[in-house]
């Protein structure tokens, strides 16, 4: 048997996706941007995707800007804060995808870089926001991201971006790649500027995403040369894709309530099922104000850190240590090094999906039982 829990490094495609991405691909092959009749089908294409994608998260379809992933979205609405806003300060946190973390310091000469505190849980502290932006100067960029992909942290957006707007000159963006699909968003009552959300985290294509930008908010290229997207980002545009994400977002939007609640049980009992197995496992991911679809958990030292996801893998189960994207760089995670994870301990993060059951957890707890019968044996 193989169980993949690494939903929060990607998701598999839906089905109906594969089927819409192909047809787009055989029969609208034409370029947005042609006036002749193979064009406008193409556009045609185009425009009903931003429409759908707008209607289901709250947004005018002017406020959705295609582009190539979640990286360039979040690299994109840096550069416009500091090249276009001329932000003087970012307020961010230490545990951002580095698509943040990374990019925002990149601009450490031209910037302030403000980190804003955070729970134990891993959520901000939004008593300590208020005080924090009441002596902001000039304008600003509150980056923060709606769930992190690592430990599953769920920051409370609406109140967050409530708060932070509540001050002058302050521009609100989120990273919202693991909640964009998973949670019920409505962009009338998340007053966040900008947004960023990427296809292939909620069955959909990857290489596709989308920025929300809200309306009248200042907004430069950072792709140039072109102009599609209305001149916000050139290069002509991936159809099939785009048309794909946004049945995949109609598909992943459809039932939610009954999703989360699927979710939220089958994650309760493999924490519980796992805890029984493994008395002193730790979990990074806190029990309230989480993603559903994450587990991060802290095996104890007598399990081998270095070997662990190999040998998970060596019986079928596909999950991460931490993020997808550090993983295979022999390099800490910056945003585990936010957390008191005990010497010699590895975390291990186990994302799932609503096409995961209860048979694949009990597979992949009666796995980790076998490795840890395994070490007995090694050690008596
Ligand atoms: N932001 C978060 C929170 C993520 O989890 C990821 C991917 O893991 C990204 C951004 C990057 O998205 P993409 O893979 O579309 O570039």
């Amino acid at each position: 048997m193989k169980v993949y829990f690494d939903n929060a490094a990607t998701t598999p495609v839906h089905q109906e996706v594969i089927k819409v991405i192909t047809s787009s691909l055989a029969t609208n092959f034409g370029n947005p941007s042609s006036s002749h009749h193979s064009g406008r089908e193409a556009k045609a294409q185009l425009e009903e995707s931003r429409r759908k994608i707008a209607k289901i998260i709250g947004a005018k379809p002017s406020e959705i800007i295609f582009n190539s992933c979640g990286t360039e979205s979040n690299n994109a609405v840096v550069y416009n804060a500091v090249k276009n806003m001329h932000v003087k300060t970012i307020y961010t946190t230490k545990i951002e995808h580095p698509a943040i973390f990374q990019t925002v310091q990149n601009y450490q000469n031209d910037v302030q870089i403000v980190y804003l505190p955070l729970t134990k849980s891993g959520q901000v502290d939004l008593t300590k926001l208020h005080a924090i932006l009441a002596i902001n100067q000039g304008p600003a960029l509150v980056t923060v991201m709606h769930a992190n992909n690592e430990m599953g942290a769920l920051n409370d957006l609406k109140e967050l971006a409530r708060i932070a707007k509540s001050y002058p000159e302050i521009y609100v963006h989120s990273d919202m790649v693991q909640t964009m699909g998973h949670l019920p968003i409505d962009m009338h009552e998340i007053l966040v500027d900008f947004a960023t959300a990427s296809a292939h985290k909620f069955h959909g294509p990857k290489g596709v995403g989308f920025m929300y930008v809200r309306q009248t908010t200042p907004l430069c290229a950072m792709i140039t040369g072109g102009s599609q997207e209305r001149g916000f980002r050139s290069g002509t545009e991936n159809l099939a894709s785009i048309a794909g994400m946004a049945t995949a977002l109609e598909l992943a939007t459809t039932d939610l309530p009954k999703d989360i609640a699927y979710l939220e049980s089958l994650r309760t009992v493999f924490r519980e099922k796992i805890k029984a197995i493994i008395p002193e496992i730790q979990f990074l991911t806190p029990e309230e104000g989480s993603l559903c679809t994450v587990l991060s958990t802290i095996f104890p030292t007598r399990f081998d850190s270095d070997a662990l996801l190999f040998q998970l893998d060596m019986k079928g189960i596909a999950c991460s240590g931490g993020s997808a994207c550090s993983s295979g760089a022999n390099k800490p995670s910056h945003v585990l090094a936010q957390f008191d994870i005990p010497a010699g301990c590895k975390v291990v993060r186990f994302s799932f999906s609503k096409f995961n059951n209860l048979d694949e957890v009990d597979y992949c707890v009666d796995k980790i039982k076998e490795l840890q019968d395994e070490l007995k044996h090694s050690m008596a």
